[in-house]
């Protein structure tokens, strides 16, 4: 069921010695902490490496970030190198959820203290901490943002679903926060449904099994890779060609990007269409007009959660947490962190006020 699904490995790994050796924690010869992301092939996780190697300057501690690019075998291994070199804390995001249990239970064998780092390894109780935004609301953006856009008392509005990896549980959180705010629309015919014949079938429940949101999931699943997604618009196009407003559900901004330029070939339609994550070159189709929203995820908080609670366990304190996440075998517990919705409106606000971006990377401002 977690079968890996590895796209291509660049051999690419960045690591970071932060740490002068001199605060390290008694007996802490070794690395102190290891960080593993998924990829390099998205500016999201690039942009976490940078800001984790930002924010762990002058912890004191050392720590190293391995890439796993996409590829569980390689992620395991990553953990193993990490393991070899004495972390006393994994932070990982797992490319796979379930297939990460294997790469996490060793590092628990090993007294390592691990934290599932944005997306939750699945199906073992070998995570001991979740730093994550909170999910299900990141879906709940993207399904009111398109629910305001309607106008009121229309009918019938075209509405094509997209959603991220079956192996990733965010997407799971995600399209369950879509649904929540999409699904009565959906029910009363406000919205058709134009390229998912299980969410056709299934719209009259408001709360769906994992089993039902996987079998939609299934059907329009980008894989969470911008040419999947480019390569079903396209087909969903061709058999159900879109009309007047057309409102468009995207997991992130990678595949949005991918599914809008499809979407914009055709004459004569008005494009609605959500994304997450702020990634600059969505950023600048949001000041373009083009992605009509993201959702800011705060990299800088999620990084200083991580890092907070990486610490905390080095210097055996109490970790705070606010929140508890089932992983399908024990309730994980978490550091929930807030999303911002950001539109052409607030880009200015949200992104440059905020200090998340310079003016000067984008144009048009
Ligand atoms: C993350 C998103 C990201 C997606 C694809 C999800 O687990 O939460 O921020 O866009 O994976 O990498």
């Amino acid at each position: 069921l977690f079968a890996g699904c590895g796209s291509k490995d660049t051999g690419t790994s960045g690591s970071t010695d932060t740490g002068s050796g001199t605060e390290q924690p008694a007996g802490g010869s070794g690395l102190a902490i290891g960080i593993v992301l998924p990829t390099k092939e998205e500016p999201r996780w690039v942009q976490d490496e940078a800001r984790f190697k930002a924010a762990l300057e002058g912890t004191g501690y050392s720590a190293e970030i391995l890439f796993s690019q996409g590829d569980s075998a390689r992620e395991k291994q990553n953990v193993e190198t990490l393991i070899a070199k004495g972390i006393k804390v994994l932070i990982i995001t797992p490319h796979d959820g379930g297939a990460a249990a294997a790469a996490v239970e060793a590092a628990k064998e090993e007294g390592i203290t691990v934290i599932s780092y944005d997306r939750l390894v699945t199906n073992t109780d070998a995570v001991d901490y979740y730093i994550t935004f909170n999910s299900v609301s990141v879906g709940e953006a993207q399904g009111q943002y398109l629910v305001d856009q309607l106008e009121s008392g229309s009918t019938g509005n075209n509405l094509y679903l997209y959603a991220g990896a079956a192996t990733d549980n965010n997407a799971f959180l995600f399209f369950e926060g879509a649904w929540n705010v999409l699904q009565p629309k959906i029910a009363d015919g406000t919205f058709v449904v134009k390229n998912s014949t299980k969410a056709v079938e299934l719209k009259d429940k408001a709360t769906l099994t994992r089993e039902e949101m996987g079998q939609i999931i299934e059907q329009v699943t980008t894989d969470w890779k911008p040419e999947v997604a480019k390569s079903k618009s396209e087909s969903h196009i061709t058999a159900a060609p879109p009309q007047g407003k057309t409102y468009i559900l995207a997991p992130n901004d990678g595949t949005s990007r991918a599914i809008y330029d499809q979407f914009a070939k055709e004459s004569g339609i008005e494009i609605f269409i959500t994304g997450q994550d702020a990634e600059v070159p969505s950023i600048q189709y949001v000041i373009d007009g083009k992605q009509s929203m993201t959702v800011l995820k705060d990299v800088r908080d999620l990084v200083l959660g991580a890092i907070q609670t990486a610490t905390d366990v080095l210097e055996g304190k109490e970790v705070e947490t606010n929140g508890l996440y089932d992983n399908g075998k024990v309730e994980v517990k978490a550091k929930d962190i807030k999303v911002i919705t950001v539109t052409q409106d607030n880009v200015q606000d949200t992104i440059i006020g905020s200090g998340y971006y310079e003016a000067s990377e984008f144009t048009g401002l």
